[in-house]
């Protein structure tokens, strides 16, 4: 397999190196539809593109044994008429049934397997499940929507992919329980951290840099730093130390919620008493705004710690 990383965009995200389906099993299930296709009659998909870049379609389709891709389609070209009343060839795509499942047993099921959904895992039952998620299916992975056109297109889908239509359910699935994990886990440091307190709310402090006078020699700097709106970090603050040299040491992060309540506490707490002041002390030293990250040059701003405009700003 020569595809590099780059070639992968969807199935990466989506845990393509946890493999819930392995490209050489996209291709074999591609080709089989194929056979499938020319025995049938019916027109041939083309290729997928799985969300892959050209290079890496063009190396799916090597895989394949074809040289179809998408734009050029074996179905536009001649091909013979099926035999009237030839039946469709045996496959491993078992005909779409109304079989009845549990839902809930499938999801423990999924979530208690430990590892990837085999074919030889898909009983009926699975498989009528698979059909159902995929049914329900409302999330944006382009690779299930391919399957939901191929669903329409041939009534039934192949174990290969009703087995990777599982393991997108599976992926889906561990990904909320870490995520209600993450959420239990927030509160609980929250609550501790509310209780104690020595802790510092972080947040309450911007973004900035900030200095702490140890003695009348050693400061010592930090820099706070929030999570941005939007993202999974939403809600957090950031700790560094600021050391010479880029090599800014991380003191941690703060989550949703919770106080600071590590070794530095002493100095956050210092900090968060006097906001402007600790910025301040922050320019004087290191002749850097700790508002802007501007360098400072002018004498005044220098000798206040704080660039004209950052000075204007309120706290
Ligand atoms: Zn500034």
């Amino acid at each position: 397999m020569t595809l590099t990383r780059d070639d992968l965009t969807d199935l990466e995200r989506w845990g393509y190196d946890d493999g819930f389906l392995t490209l050489e099993e996209i291709a074999e299930a591609r080709r089989r539809d194929q056979e499938d296709a020319v025995a049938t009659g019916s027109r041939p998909a083309s290729l997928p593109s799985h969300g892959l870049s050209e290079r890496g379609r063009r190396q799916l389709a090597e895989l394949a044994g074809t040289a179809a891709l998408d734009g050029e389609r074996p179905a536009d070209r001649p091909r013979p008429a099926p035999e009237p009343g030839a039946a469709r060839p045996a496959s491993s795509g078992e005909a779409r049934v109304a079989e009845r499942f549990d839902a809930d047993q499938v999801r423990a099921w999924l979530l208690e397997l430990g590892r990837r959904v085999e074919p030889s895992d898909l009983a009926p039952e699975l498989r009528a499940a698979a059909y159902a998620y995929l049914d329900g299916y409302r999330g944006d992975f382009e690779w299930m929507a391919e399957q939901r056109r191929r669903l329409e297109r041939y009534q039934s889908l192949f174990d290969t992919s009703l087995k990777g239509v599982l393991n997108v359910w599976r992926a889906d699935l561990l990904h909320e329980q870490r995520e209600r994990e993450r959420a239990v886990r927030l509160r609980t440091e929250a609550a501790a951290s509310q209780a104690d307190p020595a802790a510092v709310d972080v947040h309450a402090i911007p973004a900035g840099g900030y200095a702490v006078r140890k003695s009348q020699d050693v400061v010592t700097f930090y820099r706070v730093s929030h999570g941005e709106l939007g993202t999974r970090w939403e809600g957090y603050s950031f700790l560094r130390q600021v050391i010479g040299g880029g090599r800014d040491r991380y003191l941690g992060r703060v989550g949703p919620g919770a106080r600071y309540a590590g070794e530095r506490r002493a100095d956050l707490a210092a900090i968060a008493a006097d906001l402007e002041g600790a910025c301040r002390l922050y320019g004087q030293e290191l002749g850097i705004c700790g508002r802007c990250g501007q360098i400072l040059t002018d004498p005044t701003s220098r000798a206040l710690g704080m660039g004209p405009q950052c000075r204007r700003r309120p706290w």
